[in-house]
């Protein structure tokens, strides 16, 4: 058995071959959903951690499942559109469909609150993308208020001087910025004072092991009194118990999202459960 697995090794050499031809795949899967309506927007609420209210959620892309087969995760396919340049209508996609819905949740008389939107370091990087969010808002009436745009502090901190320009863009259209997965990429003090986002989104690695990991209660407490200083709001992600939610509430983090409160839900299950108390 052992030559035989031997013997196989060298048929599949080399290996980049198999994952060039499994991203291939992807591709053309991404392709063929972005021609077919093959996509679609799961919602998952962020809710304020003193009040238990809904005050916001997030948009996450979702490939549709075909022939019943369970779809590839967004962590699979979105390094695949990005290196491809799908992510660009993939990403004018999502924000669409996102802004559409709000508006429609809003028309229908439920509470207005901000969609978060996840924008791709490609996204960002393209000369076109003020204009991109301009549009969404345009063709789908929402109020600029009601979008949130969620851009990764490693995006931001690779693409400064851009990024400066663009979020004056942002700040113009009226629509609000998150930082997301604030505390992974290596910001300093003073950019990120220049880039005076509206709100921190703590990293779901610093969330987990709390309250326990004494390094990341300190990063966690560290990075809301930063956010409170620099007049942002701050989210904490992946909030998955009652333990977590009590060290957040008690540093007084402003909101929480998380499997503790709910999965990220399609728009109509997220639909029902839209009014409750949380
Ligand atoms: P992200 O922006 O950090 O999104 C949060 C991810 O954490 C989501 O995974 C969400 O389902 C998951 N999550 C939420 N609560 C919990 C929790 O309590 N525990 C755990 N363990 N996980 C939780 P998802 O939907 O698989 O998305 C993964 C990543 O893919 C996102 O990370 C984002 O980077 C990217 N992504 C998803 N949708 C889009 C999109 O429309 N555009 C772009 N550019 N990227 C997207
Ligand atoms: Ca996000
Ligand atoms: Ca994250
Ligand atoms: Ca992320």
């Amino acid at each position: 058995a052992k030559s035989l697995g031997k013997r196989n090794f060298q048929f599949y050499a080399p290996t980049m071959t198999h994952e060039a031809m499994r991203r291939a795949s992807v591709e053309r899967q991404i392709r063929i959903a972005l021609e077919e309506g093959g996509f679609t927007v799961e919602y998952q609420p962020k809710i304020g951690v003193r009040s238990r209210r809904l005050i916001g959620f997030e948009a996450l892309v979702r490939l549709k499942p075909v022939d019943g087969r369970p779809p590839l995760s967004p962590v699979e396919f979105i390094p695949i559109a990005e290196d491809s340049g799908l992510i660009v209508p993939l990403g004018t996609w999502v924000l669409n469909e996102a802004c559409r819905q709000n508006k429609a949740w809003q028309n229908a008389g439920y509470l207005p609150v901000p969609v978060s939107v996840n924008v791709s370091a490609v996204q960002f990087r393209s000369s076109e993308f003020a204009a991109t969010v301009r549009q969404a808002l345009k063709s789908t009436g929402l109020n600029p208020a009601y979008l949130d745009l969620e851009i990764t502090e490693t995006t931001i901190m690779q693409n400064f001087e851009h990024g400066v320009t663009l979020m004056r863009q942002l700040q113009a259209i009226g629509v609000g910025v998150s930082i997301d997965d604030f505390g992974t990429g290596s910001s300093s003090l003073s950019k990120l004072k220049l880039f005076s986002a509206d709100t921190l989104k703590i990293d779901r690695s610093f969330i987990r092991d709390l309250p326990h990991d004494r390094d990341d209660a300190a990063i966690t407490s560290t990075i809301i009194e930063l956010a409170r200083n620099l007049d942002q709001k701050v989210v904490a992600e992946g909030v998955e118990t009652q333990e977590q939610l009590a060290f957040l509430q008690e540093h007084g983090c402003d909101e929480a999202q998380g499997f503790f409160f709910s999965a990220p839900l399609s728009a109509q299950r997220f639909e029902a459960l839209y009014g409750k108390q949380w």
